[in-house]
């Protein structure tokens, strides 16, 4: 198949799955999948799948990241804070819907591939830190917007803190080994709104660094 042509059906596909938001679809039509895999996966940058990546961790499924952004409804202004950076792919289109946008991950080696990678794409936006987003990154806190791509049994303590007065925080939550619930957390002036989106499957939120970092 042509690469056009793949790339119209990657479109199609991920209306098809329910992502409809206009800047979501131009940011994932703008971004090349195939930079933030390993090479001998390359032919299947466009196939509507999770694949493996470094560190025994997986890049989402592409229809999954679509519908996660666009739950988040990020805006130009916003700053956002997504943890769990894996291959980068979701922070580079986060990168595309927000004015700033800081993802953690406790691998350092996947951090430092994932910033080779915004580099050569020159996505200047984005900060990539190595960390335990489970604390949040208090030093950049509030944050408009939070994406968790790891599955933790509750939404965090800290990074619902970490969330100002009308911000959104998207997340999946339940068991790590059976299927989570992909939750939306909207911050009032006083309290919490949770709305439960659809269920989903993500690799644990696990507590420190990992063993490279
Ligand atoms: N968003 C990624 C996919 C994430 S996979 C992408 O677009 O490719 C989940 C990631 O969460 C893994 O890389 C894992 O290392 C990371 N992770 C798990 N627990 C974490 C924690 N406490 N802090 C930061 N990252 C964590």
């Amino acid at each position: 198949m042509e690469d056009a042509e793949r790339k119209m059906q990657f479109l199609y596909t991920l209306r098809s799955r329910g992502v409809t938001d206009r800047a979501v679809l131009t940011a994932m039509e703008k971004i090349d999948r195939s930079q933030f895999i390993r090479h001998y996966f390359t032919d299947r940058a466009y196939d509507d799948m999770p694949l493996p990546i470094a560190c025994g961790q997986t890049i989402s499924q592409p229809s999954v990241v679509g519908l996660m952004s666009q739950a988040l409804q990020v805006s130009p202004r916003d700053k956002v804070l997504e943890v769990g950076t894996g291959s980068g792919y979701q922070a580079a289109i986060l990168s595309q819907l927000a004015r700033r946008v800081y993802t953690v991950d406790r691998h350092k080696r996947l951090v430092t591939e994932a910033r080779e990678v915004f580099e050569r794409l020159g996505l200047a936006n984005i900060t990539a830190f190595t960390a335990d987003g489970s604390h949040g990154l208090p030093d950049q806190a509030p944050f408009d917007r939070i994406l968790v791509t790891a599955a933790a049994e509750d939404p965090p303590g800290p990074l619902l803190a970490q969330l100002k007065i009308g911000g959104i925080m998207v997340l999946p939550v339940g068991q790590s080994d059976t299927v989570q619930s992909l939750i939306r957390v909207t911050r009032r002036d006083e309290g919490f709104d949770y709305d439960e989106l659809r269920p989903v499957r993500f690799v644990p939120l696990v507590e420190g660094l990992g063993k490279d970092g």
